[in-house]
This record gives structure tokens, C-alpha cells and sequence, in this order.
């Protein structure tokens, strides 16, 4: 059974481009998956806590045979490969990879809430999102992704940083 879902990937310490492109090169490397999309990269201003430098996020697209929860534990593991090259010990990780969606399943368990709660309401995540699939609903809505982008707060906190034809070659 093959699965679409969509990735935010978002980093704010050492390289940042770099990680984003070593995160993408390692989801492509991934024998259960393949990227189909991937978007500009924006710099994005800190949302929450806001004291700290700014972040650069994409979105990826992306075929699966992975369950979620498999999907989940290979973000994880990225994450988990990036941080431990390059960060002292216990200091916050660079790279964070969620799943945003995951067909148009509802999922919820432990580990696991797809759709993000969050993605809804974050500029840094619908704009990148929009750029790749204006036209994806959400489960549960038959609005189009690009309508949530169109009137989220704090857009002018993302700004393209570079296009996604500069970025990364499929
Ligand atoms: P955040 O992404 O909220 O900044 P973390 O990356 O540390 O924080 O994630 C904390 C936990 O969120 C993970 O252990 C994971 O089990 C859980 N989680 C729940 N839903 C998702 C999702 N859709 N994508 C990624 N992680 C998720
Ligand atoms: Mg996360």
C-alpha cells in the first residue's frame, strides 16, 4: 500500500541549509520511500519562544509503504543522525521533522497526532505547504490548504530565503 504524507523540517543552529539538504538526501535514501516534492526554503521568525535565532523551513512531499508510526521513527532517526554529529552533548537538536499529514488519515495515539495540531495556525508551515499543494484539504474540511495560507497570522515572519530550484535536485 503506498501512503503520500507531508513533511515540515525546520532548523535553527550551525548549517542550516546544509541540514535541511542532508535531511532531504537521507529521507531520499530511505528504500521504503521517495521524495516527489520539495519546496523553497523560508527563513522564518521564532514563534513561541521567540528569544532565539531565526529558523530556516521547507516541506516535503512524499511516497510511502511506511505505517506512520514508521514514518515518525525515521524522522526520528534523522533527527537523531544530524544531532549527534554536530551538537554538544544534551544541547538542542537541529533539525526537527514532523508529519503533518499522512494521507487524509486522523491519527492519534501516544506518539503520533496527524494531522499536526499545529500546522493550522503556523505561517512557517501552510506557506511552504501551499507553495508545494495550494489545493490539498485538510481531513475533515473541504477547504483548500491555500485558503488557510492566504489568511494565517504572522506571514510576514516568512520570507522566501531561496527558491526551491536553487535548493535541491530530486
Ligand atoms: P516539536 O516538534 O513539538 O517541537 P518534538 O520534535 O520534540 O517537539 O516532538 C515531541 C513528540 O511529538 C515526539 O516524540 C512525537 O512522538 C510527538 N508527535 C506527535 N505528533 C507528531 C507528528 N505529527 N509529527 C512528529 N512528531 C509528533
Ligand atoms: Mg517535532
Amino acid at each position: 500500500m503506498i501512503h503520500q504524507a507531508y513533511l515540515s523540517l525546520g532548523t535553527n543552529m550551525g548549517n542550516r541549509e546544509e541540514q535541511l539538504k542532508e535531511a532531504v538526501r537521507q529521507l531520499h535514501n530511505q528504500k521504503k520511500l521517495d521524495v516527489l516534492a520539495v519546496s523553497s526554503i523560508y527563513e522564518t521568525d521564532p514563534v513561541g519562544f521567540t528569544d532565539q535565532p531565526s529558523f530556516l523551513n521547507i516541506v516535503v512531499k512524499v511516497k510511502t509503504s511506511m505505517t506512520a508510526e514508521e514514518l515518525l521513527t525515521v524522522c526520528q532517526r534523522i533527527e537523531n543522525d544530524l544531532g549527534r554529529k554536530r551538537l554538544v552533548r544534551w544541547g538542542p537538536r537541529t533539525i526537527d521533522l514532523d508529519i503533518l499529514l499522512y494521507n487524509h488519515d486522523n491519527i492519534k495515539s501516544d506518539s503520533l497526532i496527524i494531522p499536526h495540531p499545529r500546522m493550522s495556525e503556523r505561517a512557517f508551515v501552510l506557506v511552504p505547504l501551499a507553495e508545494i499543494d495550494a489545493a490539498i484539504q485538510l481531513p475533515g474540511t473541504s477547504v483548500p490548504l491555500e485558503q488557510y495560507a492566504k489568511n494565517v497570522q504572522g506571514k510576514e515572519g516568512v520570507k522566501l530565503w531561496k527558491t526551491a530550484d536553487n535548493f535541491y535536485r530530486l
